[in-house]
């Protein structure tokens, strides 16, 4: 597999109020045109940035319009066309992730890849000829390695993952939901959130802990010119993964410690098998290291297409936790 079917890009957010009253420094630059991302260490001025290249670079001002339209739009496109994708969103929490996927609905440009990707879905699906299309869809949580349904009837019940022959790796039991319109996406994408923002309150948990995966099954029938019925099946994952903060270093103890060390281990999981996939010389992708890597695993590498969008805080309080974002980033493209 060539590294055209991982696409790697960074995010920074503006500087925060609160950031702007503790007078923080931006210690983030890039150039646009040419992908690269700079950075400074606070109070080391004579050191030269370090820097870093990626597939795309959006600085403060870009929109999540323009990201889409770049980078995420050939590969949803691809996904109408009987590929499977994954978008991923990686970086500590407050970086950005839940704004760049889930979006704000004004100003319009500023609307998140998740919507996005509904009305592309379906307005690909208006404009096909001779195909029909059945589209449902399914949402869960990895917390602590332990699978949930945010859609099903009982969200506190634990998944199994599952391994079939012909199927591949399969969550037993996952609620799968056929959907119309984009407005029926946004509602079942609302009822998940719901059912993730309550389990969190009753549990006294939080969900910058959890991976979430929603994912859009796509099976499409097309009908050609003899009559005869072709059948693709194509899948988009929209990933929210757990804040990449090293939690162990902020003296956490007990269930926290625990919680944080599977978190750094799945997504240390995710790093390891898109830099074999991107590496291309390993035989071995070491997807079974993780519940994450195991389920994304035919979304992962072969005939697929991969997004991750790092995001980045700019503020000079955030420096040690934006460089590992980057490095990460950096050996995942
Ligand atoms: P995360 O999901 O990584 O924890 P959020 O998406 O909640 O982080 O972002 C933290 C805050 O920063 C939110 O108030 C959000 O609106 C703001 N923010 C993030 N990215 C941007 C951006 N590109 N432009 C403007 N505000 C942003």
């Amino acid at each position: 597999m060539g590294s055209e079917a991982v696409k790697v890009v960074v995010r920074c957010r503006p500087l925060n109020d609160r950031e702007k009253a503790l007078s923080s420094k931006m210690v983030l630059s890039m150039d646009l045109q040419r992908c690269q991302c700079f950075i400074e260490k606070p109070g080391a001025a004579d050191e030269p940035p370090k820097q870093f290249t990626f597939d795309g670079t959006y600085f403060i001002d870009q929109t999540t319009e323009q990201m889409y339209n770049e980078i995420a739009y050939p590969l949803v496109e691809g996904v109408t066309e009987g590929y499977n994708g994954t978008i991923f969103a990686y970086g500590q929490t407050g970086s950005g992730k839940s704004f760049t996927m889930q979006g704000v609905p004004e100003p319009a440009a500023q609307r998140g890849v998740i919507p996005r990707a509904f009305e592309h879905v379906f307005e690909s699906i208006q404009c096909a000829e001779n195909t029909k299309f059945l589209v449902r869809a399914s949402y869960l949580e990895i917390y602590n390695e332990e699978i949930r349904d945010l859609l099903g009837s009982d969200t506190k019940q634990r998944l199994e993952l599952k391994e079939h022959p012909e199927r591949g790796v399969y969550v037993r039991d996952l609620s799968m939901h056929t959907v119309h319109s984009v407005g029926e996406c946004e509602r079942i994408i609302e009822q998940g959130w719901r059912n993730r923002a309550v389990g969190y309150t009753l549990m006294n948990k939080d969900s910058s802990r959890s991976h979430s995966i929603f994912t859009i099954h796509l099976e499409i029938c097309s009908t050609d010119a003899a009559g005869q019925d072709h059948l693709r099946a194509g899948k988009l994952n929209l990933v929210d993964l757990a804040g990449s903060e090293r939690q162990s270093k902020t003296g956490a103890t007990g269930e926290r410690l625990r919680e944080a060390t599977k978190i750094n281990l799945s997504l240390s999981a995710l790093g390891n098998v898109i830099s074999a996939l991107v590496d291309g010389r390993s035989k071995y992708i070491p997807y079974r290291d993780s519940k994450l890597t195991r389920l994304l695993q035919d979304s992962l590498g072969g005939n697929t297409r991969t997004l991750m969008i790092a995001c980045l805080s700019p503020a000079d309080n955030n420096y040690e936790e934006t460089l590992s974002t980057l490095r990460y980033a950096n050996r995942a493209k």
